[in-house]
């Protein structure tokens, strides 16, 4: 039988739920249990693929093609476990079934209510991945949102009874609260972790947890206060202290017994973790002995979450690299001017050791990013460009080398002339934007003696994919005269998914998300490759080729 933990948060959002739940599934799994994590979203959009970047930061993609909330890709990355579709509700799905169920008659002219058949559904999928994997141990249901919101209540009571329902040693309910430091008082203020547990408990659930966020360290008085007033002893209200790299929770909590504790309280017998492989990837994380710098050219800047994954696969990256990649933000928009010519792009881009242009919609900063990836090509720069990257680096190698003056995709320039990327035929026809793009894990083909062969060391790779617009294939020969090598592409070789330009120190571009699949103990092999890149562009660069960064 698996035991259930379930994570809920108080008092604001933004406290860190995610990496708290995957730290506790990695310290799980670091004592030998199968741990299933799972997010359940109160909100009613079915899943965040239909939010903008601006909204909900970025839509994790799994190999099934689920797109879903980034907290996903934290699970997957601290657990080095592949999700599923069924890992992330949100309550428009749960309406969706339940409507569709009712439609059908399924309810045998009952009056279809919140209690029981909302409930029920969201108890049906808690349970859901052991009724797929009989060896799951542990499955850790976190819930988003604040303990209070009207929408979060449904997945609160259905907690309540979940909990009921089961003997009292096979779940447990963590809860995560924030413990402001006011300064001018110079005291750390309980009062609203206290508030935030009787919500909770007014609900019908007694945390057996507390998981407390500072940015000062919760002394003892504080948490002998916390544990009398919420009910609980007081070594089980643990020091969320703020942390410089996220990998440090685990140990953090695994310091404070976090693990041993839950463990007891859900009759676990398990071994104590060896943590000392991850201790010694934190090390290098916190205090790399160099640094390189790496620039960011998109369009979603300002919401550092919109990228959340490519900047965990270039910490992951940095680590057998020896190195920490610091990450310059440039607003693709800003280098569009007519102002911006090749010496304010010296100024900008001078002191940079590689540029990446990851993905995005729309037509908006196209041609800052078309600048950019000329910038990189022109003078040796390491280019590394994603989804929408690549077919930025179409165009301009289009233009630029392939004769096609006015080369564009016809995503933002349907009349175009020269629709070097264009709409999948797979795309054509379809009406409804949510969960139609080409989504999830497809194979590719790499070609023998390419860098991307070279980077991979397999002749066959499989990776994660949402879009829409593709290569388009009649241009493929006139690129190929100019130069540029097609060195991935789908086995059946009718999709385009990796390009590169050889004589270049590294210029390469995928048509896939490597940063999805990219974990601590496993650093994507392009990213790896990237960041080397940039270390041996900044070492032939030297000391004088240092110029500050704007951005
Ligand atoms: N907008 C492009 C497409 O749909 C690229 C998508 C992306 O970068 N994820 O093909």
């Amino acid at each position: 039988m698996a035991k259930f933990v379930f994570v809920t948060g108080g008092v604001v959002s933004a406290l860190g739920k995610g990496i708290a739940s995957a730290s506790l599934g990695n310290l799980l799994k670091a004592r030998g249990l199968k741990v299933i994590l799972q997010k359940f979203d109160p909100y009613l959009n079915v899943d965040p693929g239909t939010m903008s970047p601006f909204q909900h930061g970025e839509v994790f993609v799994l190999e099934d093609g689920a797109e879903c909330d980034l907290d996903l890709g934290h699970y997957e990355r601290f657990t080095d476990t592949n999700l599923a579709q069924i890992n992330n509700l949100t309550s428009g799905r749960v309406y969706e079934t339940i409507l569709a169920k009712e439609r059908k008659g399924e309810y045998l002219g009952r009056t279809v209510q919140v209690i029981p058949h909302v409930t029920d559904e969201i108890k049906r999928r808690i349970m859901l991945p052991v009724k797929d994997n009989p060896d799951v141990d542990v499955v850790i249901t976190e819930i988003g949102g604040t303990v209070g919101d009207i929408e979060s209540l449904p997945f609160l009571e259905a907690i309540r009874q979940f909990r009921l329902e089961h003997p009292l040693e096979d779940t447990v309910s963590v809860h995560l609260t924030l413990v402001p430091y006011i300064a001018a008082a110079g005291e750390m203020k309980t009062k609203p972790t206290q508030h935030s547990v009787r919500e909770l408990r007014s609900i019908g659930i007694q945390p057996d947890f507390l998981f407390c966020r500072t940015d000062h360290h919760l002394g003892e008085d504080a948490r002998r206060k916390i544990g009398l007033f919420c009910n609980l002893p007081v070594e089980h209200v643990f020091d969320g202290k703020d942390v410089t790299s996220i990998y440090e929770v685990p140990l953090n909590l695994h310091e404070q017994n976090f693990d041993r504790l839950i463990c007891e309280r859900l009759r676990l017998e398990t071994p104590e973790p060896d943590l000392g492989p991850w201790r010694k990837m934190v090390g290098m994380i916190l205090h790399p002995p160099e640094t390189v710098k790496v620039a960011i050219v998109g369009k979603y800047i300002e919401l550092r979450d919109a990228y959340k994954s490519i900047i965990e696969a270039f910490i992951h990256a940095g680590i057998p690299n020896r190195v920490g990649v610091e990450k310059v933000w440039i607003d693709s928009e800003s280098l569009e001017g007519e102002d911006v010519g090749d010496r304010r792009l010296e100024e900008i881009f001078g002191g940079i050791h590689g540029i990446l242009v990851p993905g995005g919609f729309g037509d908006r900063g196209i041609p800052g990013k078309v600048k950019a990836i000329r910038y990189a090509r022109e003078n040796g720069v390491p280019f590394f460009g994603i989804c929408l990257g690549l077919q930025c680096a179409m165009i301009e190698i289009g233009r630029d080398l392939a004769g096609l003056e006015k080369a564009g995709s016809s995503e933002f320039e349907p009349a175009t002339p020269h629709p070097v990327i264009h709409l999948m035929e797979m795309q054509k026809g379809i009406a409804n934007l949510g969960g139609t793009m080409r989504l999830g894990a497809y194979p590719c083909s790499l070609r023998e003696g390419s860098l991307a062969h070279q980077c991979y060391g397999l002749a066959e790779i499989s990776e994660r994919h949402r879009h829409r617009y593709e290569v388009n294939n009649e241009y493929r020969e006139r690129f190929e005269a100019a130069g540029l090598v097609f060195s991935g592409t789908s086995p059946d070789d009718r999709l385009v998914e990796i390009i590169e330009l050889p004589g270049h120190p590294f210029f390469l571009a995928v048509q896939f998300h490597p940063e999805l699949k990219s974990r601590p103990g496993a650093p994507h092999p392009l990213f790896r490759a990237f960041v080397a890149a940039a270390i041996q562009h900044q070492e032939k660069s030297g000391p004088g080729g240092e110029v500050s960064a704007a951005g």
